[in-house]
């Protein structure tokens, strides 16, 4: 078993500190598959829990092929903090999300720097993963193929949103995007909320993933879980929109069943003391994403909806 530790300079800053993306490969020097898998290219959106768990299974159990880690996609979005804070997803200094980068440019901006360097590093493996958090949220893959449908029914997160990112423009510049570009089969996994410690949801993405390795082969484990027998599929969405500034309190819980009617979140404003303004479902569905603060401007966004009449379920194996 070989384990390499590899490090990439993507710049570095005006103080003169190199800006560098370090990568673990965990090779069992037999022939096999060749996994990718990349945490934070968001600053903030911890997924290195993940990471820490599967360094050490993959360390204890690979049969053959081999694996490469990122635990920190990105060295500068980790930075923007303010007091404890890290406001990774947007570059602050362009304005742009961190992952419309792809595939990069080695003499590009910062951002396409990074993506170059994580875009040349996925396309040699076979199949590549890249984890993210969402708001505050339930875990959720993410894919944007229909053959990827067999690897989600092996993951065997709950609930998995279709996004043809060959069609829409908004993701062509995205890391799973690219990727489908090159024939390399992806996902990307939402693994729950933002800057949080959620070990039920930690332990279910580690699972998925030790259940993927063992469909390729690569290990040999006859102790880890069955994926649950159903898992959904969906790709319609609805948002709810703060209708004016306020305080609100969300009044449902994540992953709870939203029926017609339900009283979704309660609005808070300075210029009416004494109200609450409740703001109800016009559908039904499954609450998964909410915004991680009480605090919002008109228009903000508040929670998101899995459509009911859009859901699929599939079977496991
Ligand atoms: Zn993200």
């Amino acid at each position: 078993m070989l384990k390499n530790k590899y490090v990439y300079s993507v710049g570095s800053t005006p103080m003169g500190t190199s800006l560098d993306i370090v990568s673990y490969e965990i090779d069992s020097e037999k022939e096999g598959k060749h996994i990718y898998i990349q945490s934070g290219i968001h600053g903030g959106e911890i997924t290195q829990w993940i990471i820490h768990e599967l360094f050490s299974y993959i360390e204890n159990n690979l049969d053959n092929g081999k694996v490469t880690l990122v635990p920190c996609a990105n060295p500068v979005s980790w930075t923007q903090r303010i007091y404890f804070s890290t406001n990774g997803k947007f570059d602050l200094y362009m304005g742009k999300d961190w992952n419309r980068n792809f595939p990069g440019n080695s003499e590009g901006s910062l951002g396409e720097r990074i993506a170059d360097v994580l875009l040349k590093n996925a396309e040699k493996s076979d199949f590549a993963i890249d984890l993210h958090t969402s708001r505050k949220s339930i875990p959720f893959g993410i894919y944007s193929k229909e053959e990827y449908k067999k690897y989600i029914k092996i993951i065997g997160v709950e609930y998995n949103q279709y996004i043809g990112m060959e069609t829409k423009t908004s993701y062509a510049n995205t890391f799973n995007a690219c990727l489908d570009k090159k024939g390399i089969p992806n996902l990307c996994i939402e693994c729950g909320s933002h800057d949080a410690f959620e070990a039920e949801y930690v332990k279910k993405v580690f699972e998925g993933i030790k259940r993927l390795l063992s469909s390729f082969g690569m290990v040999k484990d006859q102790t880890i879980e069955r994926a649950p027998q159903r898992i959904k599929t969906f790709a319609k969405t609805v948002k709810y929109t703060s209708p004016k500034g306020c305080l609100i309190k969300i009044n449902k819980e994540l992953g709870e069943k939203i029926n017609k009617g339900d009283a979704l979140f309660s609005c808070y404003d300075n210029n009416e003391l004494g109200k609450e303004e409740v703001i109800k479902s016009d559908d039904e569905g499954v609450l998964f994403k909410e915004s991680p603060t009480h605090i919002y401007w008109s228009g903000d966004d508040v929670v998101q909806i899995i459509l009911s009449e859009g859901i699929e379920e599939l079977e496991t194996e």
